[in-house]
C-alpha cells in the first residue's frame, strides 16, 4: 500500500514513531494509502531543517527565490491530471472541479507570490527639520508554522507556503490528516524545481500531535493556520503565551441576501454554485439564503427545480456534480443536522438523505438538501454545517435583511445580489463579514484581503497582507548632521 511520508530537508523520510494512520478514499469508503503518523520529534527534525535553511534562504535575492517558485507553478500545472486525480482520491470531489479549480489555483498561488515579492517595498518616513530618516525595514521571520485543512488541499496549502517562503522564510507546514496526498507529492516537485532543502519541510499526521508540536514549538515565530473556529480558540490559548504572530482564518455562516431588483435569472444559477459546490465544503459557501419576500415563493420553486437537476455520484465521472463527502465522520455530522432542522420544525424542501452510488456502494454521499426555516436563531442557521445543506427565510425590509445576515457569530463572507447601487453601498458597508461579494460569488484576485471578522478569524491573507504576515517590520531611524 502507498505511503505518505514527511518531506524533511528534501528527502522523504518515515515518522520517528514508526506509526501509520489510514487514507481513505471518500468515494468507495476504501483504505488506500497510510500516512506518516508524526509527533514532535519529526517536527523537531523539521525544525532543524527549516533552521539551518534559514541563513542562505533568507539571503537569496528576489529574483532567485522568484524563479524557483514560478518553476513550482509551471510544474504543479504540468502534473494537473495526476494532481487532480490524486485530490480526488483523498476528498471526493468531483474531477472536473479539482482540474478547473484546486490544481490550477495552486499553481496561481505560486505565480502569484514569486511576482508579488518582486513589487513588495517598505516606508520611509523623513521627520523634516529634525534631520532624521526613519525607514522600515521587512525582515523574514525565520521558521514559521502552516496548517492547513481537507477542503482544499492544495489550494489551501500552498496559499500559505507560497507568501511565507517569497518573504524568505522557512517553513514547517503540514496538511490535513484527511487529505494530505498532494501535499506529499508538492515535495517531488519542490525538489525537481530546484528548492534548496530545509526551505519547506511538510510534516504529516493528526492535529493533537504533529498540529500541536508546530504551535508549541518554542521557535516557531509565526503560525498561520486555516481549520475550524474551535481549533483556531485552541491554538491561540497555546501560542499567546509565547507571543507568536498569528493568522487564523476559521469557520463561517455566510449568508446570501437576495433583493427582488436582482437580475433573477444570473442569480439562481450562480446561488446554486455558492450553496453546493466542492458539496458546500467550502468556507465561502452561502449556507443561509435569505430573500425578499415578494420574490420568495417564485425563488423557492426555482431554486429547489435547479438543486434536484444535479448529479450526485462518483467524482472521477465527467457529469459529476456533486461528489462523495470528505469522510464518514463529516457524513455523520452533517446528517445530524438535518436531523436538528427537523426537530427545530424546519422544513426539508428537498434532499436530506444519503444516496448510494452504483459501483461505489460504500461512499459517502449525501443529496444536496434545502431547508425551510422560520427563525433565524435556529441551531441550522447559526453553526457551522459545512456540507451540502442550506436554508431559506424570506425577509421584507433592507434592516431585517441585515440584522439576519449579522445574527451570527462568525463573519467570513457575504454575497448580496441587487442592481440598485445605493442599497450595494449602505448594505456591504453594514455587513459583518470580511468579505462581501455583489452579483458575484468565490470571485478572487489574489492582491485583494482576505479573511473574516468576528468568530471566523483573525488577520488577513492575500496579496501584500500575507507578505506583511510573514515579515517582521523593523523601522530604523538615522539622525544625521
Ligand atoms: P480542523 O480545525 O479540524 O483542522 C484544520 C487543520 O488543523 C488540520 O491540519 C488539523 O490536523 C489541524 N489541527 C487540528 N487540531 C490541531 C491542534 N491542536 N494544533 C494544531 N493543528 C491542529 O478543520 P477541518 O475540519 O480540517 O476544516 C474545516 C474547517 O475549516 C471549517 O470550519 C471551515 O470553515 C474552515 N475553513 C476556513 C477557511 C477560511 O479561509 N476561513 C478555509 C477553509 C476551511
Amino acid at each position: 500500500m502507498e505511503k505518505i511520508l514527511n518531506y524533511i530537508n528534501g528527502e522523504y523520510r518515515e515518522p520517528q514513531s514508526g506509526e501509520w494512520l489510514d487514507n481513505y478514499n471518500p468515494s468507495n469508503g476504501e483504505v488506500y494509502a497510510q500516512i506518516a503518523n508524526s509527533n514532535a520529534q519529526d517536527i523537531t527534525s523539521a525544525y532543524e531543517a527549516a533552521k539551518a535553511a534559514f541563513p542562505k534562504w533568507s539571503h537569496t535575492t528576489i529574483g532567485e527565490r522568484s524563479r524557483i517558485m514560478l518553476k513550482i507553478a509551471t510544474l504543479i500545472e504540468s502534473n494537473l491530471d495526476r494532481l487532480a486525480e490524486a485530490e480526488v482520491k483523498d476528498n471526493g470531489k468531483p474531477l472536473s472541479l479539482a482540474k478547473a479549480v484546486d490544481i490550477p489555483r495552486a499553481s496561481s498561488n505560486f505565480r502569484f507570490f514569486a511576482n508579488a515579492i518582486t513589487q513588495f517595498s517598505s516606508d520611509a518616513h523623513e521627520s523634516i527639520g529634525l534631520n532624521t530618516m526613519n525607514f522600515t525595514l521587512r525582515q523574514p521571520i525565520g521558521v514559521v508554522g502552516c496548517i492547513s485543512p481537507w477542503n482544499l488541499p492544495l489550494y489551501l496549502f500552498t496559499w500559505k507556503i507560497a507568501p511565507a517562503i517569497a518573504a524568505g522564510n522557512t517553513v514547517i507546514a503540514k496538511p490535513s490528516e484527511v487529505t494530505p496526498m498532494t501535499a506529499f507529492l508538492l515535495g517531488e516537485i519542490c525538489t525537481e524545481a530546484g528548492l534548496p532543502n530545509g526551505v519547506l519541510n511538510i510534516v504529516h499526521g493528526t492535529g493533537p500531535s504533529a498540529g500541536q508540536a508546530i504551535v508549541e514549538h518554542q521557535n516557531i515565530k509565526a503560525i498561520s493556520f486555516t481549520g475550524g473556529t474551535k481549533t483556531g480558540e485552541h491554538i491561540a490559548r497555546t501560542a499567546a503565551p509565547m507571543f507568536k504572530k498569528l493568522s487564523l482564518e476559521l469557520g463561517g455562516k455566510n449568508p446570501n441576501l437576495i433583493f427582488a431588483d436582482c437580475d433573477y435569472d444570473k442569480m439562481l444559477a450562480v446561488t446554486v454554485k455558492s450553496s453546493f459546490a466542492n458539496q458546500g465544503q467550502i468556507c465561502l459557501c452561502g449556507s443561509r439564503i435569505f430573500v425578499e419576500k415578494s420574490i420568495y415563493e417564485q425563488f423557492k420553486k426555482d431554486f429547489v427545480a435547479k438543486v434536484q437537476q444535479l448529479k450526485i455520484g462518483n467524482p472521477s465521472d465527467s457529469d459529476t456534480n456533486i461528489g462523495a463527502l470528505v469522510s464518514k465522520p463529516h457524513l455523520e455530522k452533517v446528517q445530524s443536522y438535518i436531523k436538528i432542522a427537523e426537530e427545530e420544525g424546519g422544513k426539508i424542501l428537498f434532499g436530506g438523505k444519503s444516496v448510494t452510488v452504483k459501483g461505489s456502494e460504500n461512499g459517502y454521499y449525501l443529496e444536496p438538501t434545502v431547508i425551510e426555516v422560520y427563525d433565524n436563531k435556529c441551531r441550522v442557521n447559526q453553526e457551522e454545517i459545512f456540507g451540502p445543506v442550506v436554508t431559506l427565510m424570506p425577509f421584507e425590509t433592507e434592516e431585517e435583511a441585515l440584522e439576519m445576515a449579522n445574527g451570527v457569530k462568525y463573519g467570513l463572507s457575504a454575497t448580496l445580489w441587487t442592481t440598485n447601487l445605493n442599497r450595494t453601498m449602505r448594505v456591504s458597508k453594514q455587513l459583518e463579514a470580511g468579505i462581501v461579494w455583489v452579483n458575484t460569488w468565490l470571485n478572487r484576485d489574489l492582491r485583494t484581503p482576505f479573511g473574516g471578522m468576528k468568530d471566523s478569524g483573525v488577520g488577513r491573507e492575500g496579496g501584500f497582507e500575507a507578505l506583511r504576515f510573514f515579515t517582521e517590520a523593523k523601522n530604523v531611524c538615522i539622525k544625521y548632521e
